[in-house]
């Protein structure tokens, strides 16, 4: 691998601007190396809000997380923004001596990350059975996970508005559009984010991108949006993980899953508590596994909408939608296929001869049999070391240590939503 090594990489400057009906934040970046220093601008916008020190601090945090990410590849230290309070920093310590644990397994880069590690204390469990939501954002991408996380908030009767962040910079990643379309259609008033920030991962090596912290700083931004526009709870779509974390330098490492994890969750909702925003966030989602989250679009409205791909393309009407080919459109595709439905884009040629790649991301051996199982009652049949046997918890609400019930309320509502599913469409 060829590394890309700074000399350093320093905040500039940090402002905003409004119009008329915007609010947008900047950042200016210099990266500095021997053959060139550059300054790089990053930038979000929102409809127009005002802005106070708490949104400040989140905007300030979300670009220390992007300054961070540069850090395994920068000789010199990273420096914190200034004034930024000291649970933001800590709480960006911790997710980067998480990470760094992804990185120097991948790496290789021996830096000393002593003065960074942080062990963030995570929202006492007992208070996190909070079932008074008056206001929820869901964190939007228009895939089957936020999908049915709207579905649930809306049909269970919260007043819900959902947040999508649309990044239109160099490397364009914009997904959901059919979806926002829909939500405005039907009144329900969706928040548009655009952002070009996810363009400063372009910097760091290809290999690097999936292994970054994009995540983290992405959920700082439709935090920004929750709290000007007064939510106190934020839903995300995260499904049934079956890592099993282990202890290393005084952390949970959770692989690349770390951002989607409960754990992670209740350390975001205990770190805006610190700093006086009593936003929660959570998925309601996570007992449950992906064949069962798409089971149980596929009967909502929102399913004609869902966009599950890698690198959507434009469709006739400029709304961008799925390729059809990517290895995610393959795995959907399959999936959407074994519980029974025919969609217009599935074909199972797409993945015959590349099946691994539709398995690789499912979350245990148990889903991945399911898939085999249901796919072969159909009579498709493929080059595949996978058995095909049939489990029926896939298609139940599995709860462990790692996968609490999060709000009895919500979670009866979702148990009784997954005892609907009907059984002729699995066997
Ligand atoms: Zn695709």
């Amino acid at each position: 691998m060829k590394e890309t090594i700074f000399d350093n990489v320093i905040l500039k400057d940090v402002w905003f601007t409004h119009t008329e009906d915007t609010t947008r934040f900047y950042t200016s970046i210099e990266v500095m190396s021997n053959t060139m220093n550059q300054t790089y601008i990053g930038y979000a916008t929102f409809p127009k809000m005002t802005i106070d020190n708490k949104i400040w601090e989140l905007w300030l945090t979300c670009v220390y997380l992007h300054l961070l990410n540069f850090q395994p590849f920068t000789n010199s230290k990273i420096l914190p923004p200034n004034g930024l309070n000291d649970y933001s920093i800590l709480f960006c310590n911790d997710l980067y001596s998480h990470n760094y644990q992804i990185w120097n397994k991948i790496f290789g880069r021996n830096i000393d990350i002593s003065e960074y590690i942080s062990n963030y204390p995570e929202f006492d469990p007992k208070k996190y059975n909070i079932e008074n939501y008056s206001k929820v954002a869901v964190a939007m991408s228009g895939g089957k996970e936020s999908s049915l996380a709207y579905h649930i908030s809306v049909s269970y009767g919260l007043n819900t508005s959902g947040i999508f962040i649309d990044y239109i910079g160099k490397s364009k990643r914009r997904e959901g559009q059919r979806m926002s379309e829909y939500l405005k259609q039907v009144g329900d008033n969706p928040v548009v984010i655009t952002s070009n920030l996810i363009d400063f991962l372009c910097l760091l090596p290809s290999q690097y991108g999936k292994h970054s912290m994009y995540l983290s700083p992405t959920i700082m931004l439709l935090l920004m949006q929750c709290y000007c526009s007064k939510k106190d709870t934020l839903l995300v779509g995260n499904e049934y993980d079956n890592t099993c974390p282990k202890l290393e330098n005084g952390t949970s490492y959770f692989g690349d899953n770390y951002e989607q994890s409960t754990v992670f969750e209740r350390k975001l909702t205990q770190y805006l508590h610190d700093i006086g925003i009593d936003i929660q966030v959570f998925s309601p989602l996570y007992n449950l596994t992906e064949t069962c989250i798409q089971s149980l679009l596929v009967d909502t409205s929102y399913f004609n909408y869902q966009e599950s791909c890698l690198v959507p393309i434009k469709d006739n009407s400029n709304n961008y939608v799925s390729c059809g080919n990517c290895s995610k459109c393959k795995r959907i595709a399959a999936i959407i296929q074994s519980i029974g439905i025919n969609t217009y884009y599935f074909d199972p040629a797409i993945f015959k001869n590349s099946s691994e790649s539709i398995f690789n991301s499912l979350n245990g051996t148990d889903e991945a049999e399911t898939l085999v199982y249901l796919l072969n009652q159909q009579g498709i049949y493929f080059d595949t070391s996978i058995e095909s046997t049939y489990h029926k918890n896939v298609f139940q609400y599995n709860i462990d240590d790692m996968h609490p019930r999060i709000c009895p309320l919500l979670s009866n509502y979702v148990i009784s939503m997954v005892q609907t599913i009907p059984l002729n469409r699995m066997k």
